[in-house]
């Protein structure tokens, strides 16, 4: 599972290809448009490997006359440029995208990295690559905080999750496992996976999946999700935990994360106390110290 920051960075030769084609072209359609400029880049090219000759030479006499040369050629130079109107930069390597600077990640004023709007592909591919394939129109733009007529309610939930995400809630003797619970029908899955995907915005890893899934996820996944920056598993519900060996698998995710204080969030329909009753042994003595985003559902 790549990272958003590794396919980022996986990016950067195609990038630096692309730069250097839309160079090229530059220098082809100027020469093109004023052959005379390509006769006297040709000079001076022809000037300057005569004079790293010389250098080789040591004949200081020559390399002084190549000097002279090709400063009168490059002032040259200068009056054809100004005279045919063309971009005095027009042979210089430039930026695809000025508001990155092509690294595809943008600093916000108070220094958080956002990963800049060029990328658009490589985001959609992380999201894909982090169990949101299915949830490609899901954008936290279209989050309504007046659904079903619970404003405050649902914006204060938001706000909690992104602070989760952001470690803004973490305090070093308490969980980092958070239980979002919720009633059937509020818009967990859809608020769970934008938050996701505001944290891969963010840089981060994240993984979204169905806690039911665990049992059909591949190892390698597996393994990643054990490690990401920011783990949302949903459906959660004490009757998957005795299921399919998942009570096992979670909780050596749990176990793992829990050792390195990495944000996991459990979305359930169902309240704290009841699945603490009722999960498998490992997961419920893990649920008890977890912490709450909303209030207590179903
Ligand atoms: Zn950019």
């Amino acid at each position: 599972m790549k990272t958003i920051k590794e396919l980022i960075s996986e990016s950067l030769t195609e990038v630096a290809a692309s730069r250097e084609i839309n160079r090229e072209e530059s220098i082809r359609r100027a020469y093109k448009a004023c052959p005379e400029l390509k006769d006297i880049d040709d000079q001076i090219l022809n000037v300057r490997n005569n004079r790293f000759i010389a250098v080789i030479d040591k004949d200081e006499r020559l390399i002084k006359r190549f000097d002279i040369a090709e400063e009168e050629l490059q002032a040259k130079r200068d009056k054809i440029i100004l005279r045919n109107n063309i971009d005095p930069e027009f042979d210089v390597i430039k930026n695809i995208c000025d508001k990155c600077g092509d690294t595809g990640f943008t600093k916000g004023s108070d220094g958080t990295l956002k990963v800049c709007s060029c990328r658009k592909r490589e985001l959609e591919t992380c999201y894909e690559n982090s169990g949101m394939a299915d949830f490609t129109s899901y954008k936290m733009k279209n989050y309504r905080d007046d659904y079903l007529g619970d404003a405050s309610g649902r914006k204060k939930i938001k706000n909690e999750l992104l602070k989760v995400l952001l470690g803004l809630s973490e305090s070093d003797e308490k969980s980092s496992l958070w239980i979002y619970s919720a009633a059937p029908q509020s818009g967990k899955t859809f608020l769970s996976v934008c938050v996701c995907k505001t944290a891969i915005n963010l840089g981060k890893s994240a993984y979204y999946g169905k806690c039911e899934d665990l049992a059909v996820i591949g190892t390698d996944t597996l393994d990643d999700i054990k490690r990401i920056d920011f783990l949302v598993l949903d459906d959660f519900a004490d009757s998957v935990t005795m299921t399919n060996n998942i009570g096992s698998i979670l909780n050596s995710i749990l176990e793992i994360r829990a050792a390195s204080k990495l944000p996991t969030v459990l979305v359930t329909p169902f309240p704290k106390t009841e699945l603490v009753n009722k999960c498998d042994m490992r997961i419920s003595g893990k649920l008890s110290s977890a912490r709450l985003i909303s209030k207590e559902g179903r």
